[in-house]
Parts: C-alpha cells; structure tokens; sequence
C-alpha cells in the first residue's frame, strides 16, 4: 500500500481551516472535508460499501471545531464501530494545537492512532499513510488469528496425539474444509454483531468524569445491599457500579495471573454498556447492572464471595452453621471451597452481559416473525443462544482474552461452560426444565453427597447452581423491598406493552399479557409468583439454605398484593379477590388506573412497609400460549399457598423457618 490506495476524510470549518490542510492535496488522490456534528461513522460505513479493494480511509479530527467531550465521543464512536466490525482500515488521527501531553495521551487512549500538531507539514503529510498502513496489518493481524483459530489448534491436535512420521497427515486431509467454516463461522459472527447493533455510544469515557470522587463509597454501600435500587442512578453510575463489582472480584488473591487494568476494564464495560438498548424500558444496561449485582449479593450470601464495604452489615445467618456450610458437602467443605474464584469471576460476567443485544421483544416473538435470529438459531433459545455469542465475543476482544481464547485447559473448558451455560439458563422457555433439574439435584445430593475434590462431579453440580443463581437474579427482582419491586414490575409492564403494540400492528394476536388493560399489575405479579418465581426460589432454597430468604421476602410481598388486590376489587377477603380473578382479563385502562390509586392508599396507609413483591422479567411457556382467561394460562383461582406446610412434606424440603431471614429486608 501506498498513500495513492489511501483516501482521506477531513473533520474541519471549511471555512477558517487553516491552508496548511491544503498540502493533503499533493500526496493523496482523495481528500473530503465535512463539518462537524456529521455522523462521521455513517459516511465511513458508506465509504467502505463502496469500495472492495481493501484501501483505507485516514480521518483527520481538527480538535478545533469539537469541543473536548465531543471529540472525544467521536473517537469512541469510531474505536466501537472498529471493535466490533462495522467499520474496517480506518485510522483516527487527532490535529491539533495543543502540546499538552496528557490530552495528547487522552486523544491516544480513546481510539486516535496519531496525533498531529498544527500546522501541518509536508514532510509529516508524506508518511501519513504509514497510520493507516498500520492500522490495516494490525487488523489483518487480529482477523488472521481470528479466523486461523480453528486451523491452529486443529492441527496442534494431532500433532500431540502421534508421534510417527504420518503427523499433520490427518490435518492436510481437513485443512481445507476446517478452513472453510472458519471463514463461515468468522462472517456469521462478525456480520451479525456489526449489522444489529448501532454506532452510536450511549456511555462513553467521557461520562465516567461526571463520577463523584466520593461516589465509590456510596455505591459500594447500595451494591451490598439487597435493596439495591438503580432507577436514579445514571448510565455512568452503573457502569461504575459493574466496575466496582469486577474490580473486588478481581482483586482475590486466586485471580491474581488474571489482574486487568483500571483502563481495560473501562473498555471493556464500555463495549457492554454500549450494546445493551437504552431504549428499550426493561431489557437495558440497568437491567443488566441489577441482575449482576443480584449475582454477587447470592454469591457472598453463600459465602463465596465477601462483601465489599467493610461497613455494610454481615448477612444474617439462615442455619445456626456459616454461611455455605452444607450437609451435602463432604469433609466440612463449604460453598467457598466448592465455587471456585473463577467460577465466581465467569458467573458475575456471564450476568453483566447475560442480555447483551436484546431487542426487547421475547424469543417467541422472534420466532413468529422468522427473524434471522431465530432462523440461526433453529428457534431454540434464540436469544439467550445470541446474547451468549456475543458476549463471549466481547469477552475474546477486550481484557479477559487470556480466559476466553481456546486452548486444552479445563480452566478454560469450565470458565467457557459457566459463561455459556449460565446465560443459556436464562431462558424462561426452559424454566420447568430448569426447576426439576434443580429439584433432581437436591434429590441426588441427599443419597450422594459431594466430595470437592472430585472434579467431575464438581463440576456437574457447579454448573448447575451457577445457571440457578442466575435464573434467580434474573427474576430477582420480585424478591427485591416491595417499592423496589414494583417499580421494577411496572418497568416490565411497559416492554411487555411495547410488544403487544408492536404485534397488534403487525396483525399478530396480542397475549393477554401483552396487551394493555388486560392484566392488572397484581393478578400479574401474582399469576408469576404462582406460576414461576416461588418453585424456582423454593428449589434453590432447597440446595443452598441460605437463599431462604428470597422464599420469605416473596411470601411477604404476596400478603401485599393480595391486599393492593382486594383493594382494586373492593373487596374484603382473598376468596373473593381470587373469584375476582374471573373478570381480570375484561378490565380495561380505568381498571388499571384504579389499581394505580389502590396502590398509593396502600403505600400512604403503611410507611414503614418493607415488604417485596413477584415481578415476571421474561416471557414464560404458558405466557407464548394465547390464553382466554388471563396470565399464564391460568386462571389465579386459589389462596396464598401455605409453604411450611406444603414444602414439609417434599423429601429434602425446607427444613425449618429461618426466624431471621427476614432482617434481610431491612437491609
Ligand atoms: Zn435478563
């Protein structure tokens, strides 16, 4: 390559740009000025459609027409379209008159290759190429190793297992056709991310000066909290908050050859953030921050992990033993000694990005409309299949690449399990499967209890209760301090109603729960806890006694919306709310309106309440089958169950009444 294959794009004021810019002239055929405030990225993608040669694309910033926040959100912009495919072999270069060596060194650390001071000069101009020349071997470079994974360790397999002359014969027969479905596996993945996400940023370095220098503490504090409540924070306090979360687990002694820079992990977060939609009410970043945050609080209430805030209060004890202590471990082992750091560090990411990309609509919705996503994914687990693809990209591209390249370790084997199999839990159309594995699990360690020194079998059960906590974070919030859970409720009431608008305009039939009226926020939250939350939460309660309070938190939210219920009816006792139930499905926006104001007497009335409630995150089998009768496809006709009583009688039940589990709320 030389400068004639490489085109120039100019950020300046036409106007009152210096002439020294007019040298680009004598070096390089084409040289294209824009103003700025132009979506510089979509006229780099159109720039790129249009050309097949492979030559790149120099793109001079002139600082002096952006302020310094906005020079630096386009420099991310261009670093996220680069990192993630939709833009290729173009080279950020920053012109300025600054001879500040920290802001040179700030332009360098948000994506720009070069820093040029004004004027410019022709001996300068002359080897501006070499930026973009650079550029393009560096991600040649990277694609090659990409797209040689497969071939590379292909042939290393062999390799190791013959040591006669016929070694690499076996590869030579394949390499043709492994190479081939690299190539379709690279472009498959590639193209998938670059064409369904954006180019704009929704968070970028920027933000992250709007920080508080005392913020850290005070978000320390909320994330040891099992209230943790995120709707005020803004975008760059939870990336701060995933970043805190990160930080602590990283900072285990056992992590230590894993050790990631403050700046790395930024990036990393950066591109996380950024692919979440903020537009969507429910399935955004903060959903994303939540649900992490849930993961850690079960994680440290089983004692796994510990708490960050030295401050905050220890978890109450659920048994009379230490957190993680159970009978189903052999020689005294614990939680801690089972769940590995590692296995600790793979689960909170596999919940930060356990979303990634969602288009706020259910996988059945997907299906119906025979999106490529589900025909990629033969309609199975379509989007939690996709989140996993891409946050394992992700993962692979940024800081955690030593974890997530392939290699012969089972270090890497189980980390890539926990990751993948975690988020894949998250499928609420496999709920029912997923609750009799647990309850199958439970059954399996009363006659065989675990040994942790025994790999295998350690590994089946870990595995299984990574994808269980998850599952529980991910519907957590229904366990979360009442108004948390009822703002989290009507959040999702909100997606769910974008839905159903979205498939009455399609001509689609509208669920019931979908469709705006149909189904009051109680009969809602209750139809949930009956159908979905209480036998997963009772289930995991069940292997890991200390998660027994998420059990009690849910049964006192219930008494909450029974009563907000009967309030809506205007009814006195809960057999006739429940036969209230009946007329659900026909009440309209006035209904839900009232249920509304029930609501506020009911909150006025009782202060102190610090009670939790149900809330339904993702679509559920019985919620993809159009019921005439209300949610789930039943109909929310019997009394509050009894759960000591019923649960008593169940092999390897709940054993007693945690009389404390319920501090928990108040915390
Ligand atoms: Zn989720």
């Amino acid at each position: 390559m030389d400068a004639s294959q490489c085109s120039v794009l100019v950020v300046a004021d036409a106007q009152n740009s210096d002439d020294s810019l007019s040298l680009l002239h004598t070096t390089f055929s084409s040289v294209t000025f824009v103003p700025t405030h132009t979506d510089i990225v979509g006229i780099l993608q159109a720039h790129n459609r249009n050309k097949d040669d492979g030559s790149a694309t120099l793109v001079i910033l002139d600082d002096s027409v952006f302020s310094k926040v906005d020079l630096f959100d386009t420099l991310d912009s261009l670093r996220f379209a680069l990192s993630i495919g939709l833009l290729q072999h173009v080279a950020p270069v920053v012109y300025s008159s600054s001879q500040s060596t920290d802001y040179m060194l700030e332009c360098l650390d948000h994506g720009a290759v070069n820093y040029i001071l004004k004027p410019l000069r022709q001996d300068v101009v002359t080897t501006l190429f070499l930026n973009t020349l650079r550029e393009s071997i560096r991600q040649r470079r990277k694609d090659h190793h990409q797209q040689s994974t497969l071939g590379t360790h292909a042939k290393a397999s062999p390799a190791e297992a013959n040591s006669d002359s016929s070694q690499g014969k076996v590869w030579k027969a394949f390499e043709q056709r492994l190479q081939s479905l690299g190539d379709v596996n690279h472009n498959l993945i590639y193209q998938s991310i670059s064409n369904f996400f954006k180019s704009e940023n929704t968070i970028s370095r920027s933000d992250m000066k709007k920080i508080a220098s005392d913020s850290d503490l005070r978000l320390k504090t909320r994330l040891c909290t099992w209230g943790f409540a995120p709707f005020d924070l803004k975008n760059y306090e939870l990336l701060q908050c995933a970043f805190l979360v990160l930080k602590h687990v990283l900072a285990l002694p056992e992590l230590n050859d894993y050790s990631v820079s403050d700046g790395d992990l930024y990036d990393f977060l950066f591109d996380v953030a950024n692919m979440y939609q903020p537009l969507n009410p429910y399935h955004n970043f903060r959903h994303a921050v939540d649900v992490m945050q849930s993961t850690f609080y079960f994680l440290c209430r089983i004692g796994v992990l510990s708490l960050m805030d030295p401050q905050a209060s220890p978890a109450p004890a659920t048994t009379d033993k230490h957190p993680g202590c159970y009978d189903w471990l052999e020689n005294d082992a614990t939680m801690k000694d089972l769940i590995t750091p590692l296995d600790a560090l793979a689960l909170v990411l596999a919940s930060i990005g356990h979303d990634v990309g969602h288009p706020g609509v259910n996988n059945m919705f997907m299906i119906r409309t025979a999106t490529p996503l589900a025909l990629m994914y033969n309609d199975r687990s379509v989007l939690e299949s996709f989140h996993a693809m891409v946050f394992f990209n992700i993962l692979q591209r940024h800081c955690f690449r030593r974890l997530t390249e392939w290699q012969t370790t089972a270090k890497y084997t189980r980390f890539r399990k926990i990751v993948v199999q975690s988020i894949l839990a998250t499928d609420m159309g496999m709920h029912d499967d997923y609750v009799n594995k647990i309850q199958r699990q439970r059954e399996r360690l009363d006659t065989s209890p675990v040994d942790v020194s025994n790999n295998d079998r350690a590994e089946e059960e870990i595995i299984l209760i990574c994808g269980s906590l998850i599952k529980c974070a991910d519907i957590g919030n229904c366990a979360r301090p009442f108004p948390v859970a009822k703002e989290w409720a009507e959040i999702l009431q909100r997606e769910f109603f974008a839905q159903g608008d979205l498939e009455r305009e399609l001509g689609l039939s509208v669920l019931p729960i979908n469709d705006r009226g149909k189904i009051p926020l109680e009969d809602f939250q209750l139809g949930f806890k009956k159908n979905i939350a209480e036998k997963l939460f009772v289930a995991v309660a069940n292997v890991l006694p200390d998660m027994e309070f998420t059990v009690d938190t849910i049964e006192s939210n219930c008494t909450v919306w029974e009563s907000r219920k009967q309030n809506r009816c205007g009814l006195k006792s809960a057999d006739e709310a429940a036969a209230c139930d009946n007329h659900a499905p026909k009440t309209g926006a006035s209904d839900d309106h009232s249920g509304q104001a029930s609501d506020q007497h009911q909150v006025s009335k009782n202060p102190g309440e610090t009670q939790m409630h149900d809330d339904p995150p993702h679509a559920t089998p019985n919620q993809q089958q159009p019921s005439p009768t209300g949610l789930c496809g039943q109909k929310d006709d019997s009394p509050a169950l009894n759960q000591d009583q019923d649960l008593s009688n169940k092999p390897g039940g709940r054993k007693k009444k945690n009389k404390l589990s319920r501090h928990c709320i108040l915390q």
